[in-house]
């Protein structure tokens, strides 16, 4: 059965334009700094950030996870959001790994820190104290919502904090989504910070592989890192070929996800026994619940959904995410709307 999965933009597929890219590629050992694929998408990366470099990564866990340790020492202190997905989702790895110690601000409903709240987070001068290192925005921010934060909001966040001595690293993840979703470039939200992390294989479609960009001196030090994580590939030009047709082919179109997604969220608001959130979409995800008066839990519900070909994640006992991508057409959009109200009927 061909499924309709909105569980999330990870599950997407290479396009058949990124595997005959891959077929091609040129390739060289990357340890050695010899694959010219990967050189070539680093240096688009850093363009699109308006970085001096950028290194291709796995995953985004590790691209955050080389960043926070290439930022910060052993015992160091990192201000991040109590929703952000490096404090929630990514296995505790900073401080498993690099011994950074994490302090939470509250997460505003649109996935920004209150600058307020970040400047009480600052730790004094205090032999008691862990040194405060580094503050983690996330953009668009996943668990608030797919919600982004503006330029000017980077620009004040990365203002405040080299004021105080301290760098910034963003989780963007999606900041192509955030960009599109503004009618901004990238860079206009990633010039400010120190370093930041994207994703090549959510809305963007690519096999595998993230990329972090910053300075030329801090990508030196996060590259000896990825290498100490085991992240140093080879032949990785193969994976980084298709990272290219995405940056090239898949960042305008995100517009068309998010679209699908305000699609989506208006049909369910007509099914009895669903609560989409206010203001759902800002981007490619879905946030709803539950009504009160409905016997099922989310689980359940998405038990049955997947009966009918259609998948979705419960994020907690009564709320569900939906995240709409490529592979998602206006018939799919129908076919979940419909689907989930044979569900509930
Ligand atoms: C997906 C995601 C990551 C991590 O990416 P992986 O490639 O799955 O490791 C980091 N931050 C955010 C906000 C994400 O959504």
């Amino acid at each position: 059965m061909e499924f309709i999965d909105l569980r999330s933009d990870t599950v997407t597929h290479p396009t058949p334009q990124m595997r005959e890219a891959m077929a091609k590629a040129e390739v060289g050992d990357d340890v050695y700094g010899e694959d010219p694929t990967v050189n070539r998408l680093q240096e688009m990366g850093a363009a699109m950030t308006r970085k001096e470099a950028g290194l291709f990564v796995s995953s985004g866990t590790m691209g955050n996870l080389a960043a926070i340790l290439a930022h910060c020492g052993r015992g160091d202190e990192a201000i991040l959001g109590n929703k952000a997905h490096t404090f929630l989702f990514e296995a505790g790895g900073i401080s498993a790994l690099g011994g950074v110690h994490s302090c939470q601000v509250d997460n505003q409903p649109d996935g920004s820190l209150a600058i307020e709240d970040i400047e009480a987070a600052i730790r004094p001068d205090d032999a008691h104290h862990p040194v405060t290192r580094l503050i983690a925005l996330e953009n668009t921010h996943n668990r608030c919502g797919g919600t982004y934060q503006m330029p000017e909001y980077t620009r004040q966040v990365s203002g405040f904090a080299h004021q105080h001595g301290l760098v910034v690293h963003l989780d963007g993840a999606r900041i192509f989504n955030a960009a599109v979703a503004q009618g901004v470039v990238a860079k206009e939200l990633t010039a400010p910070v120190d370093s930041v992390t994207f994703c090549l294989s959510k809305g963007l479609c690519a096999p595998v592989g993230s990329l972090l960009c910053g300075s030329k001196e801090f990508i030196a030090k996060a590259h000896h890192i990825r290498k100490q994580l085991g992240g140093g590939m080879r032949q990785a030009g193969i994976l980084a070929a298709a990272g290219i047709v995405a940056l090239d082919t898949m960042v305008d179109r995100l517009a068309e996800d998010h679209a699908r997604a305000r699609n989506l969220a208006e049909g369910l608001k007509q099914v009895k026994g669903l609560v989409v959130d206010a203001g759902s979409p800002a981007t490619n995800m879905v946030f709803l619940s539950l009504a009160e008066a409905v016997p099922f839990t989310a689980e359940q519900v998405v038990e049955k959904m997947k009966t009918l070909g259609v998948r979705i994640s419960a994020v907690s006992e009564r709320r569900f995410r939906l995240v709409t991508h490529y592979w998602i057409e206006a018939e799919g959009v129908e076919k979940t709307i419909a689907a989930f109200r044979e569900v509930l009927q």
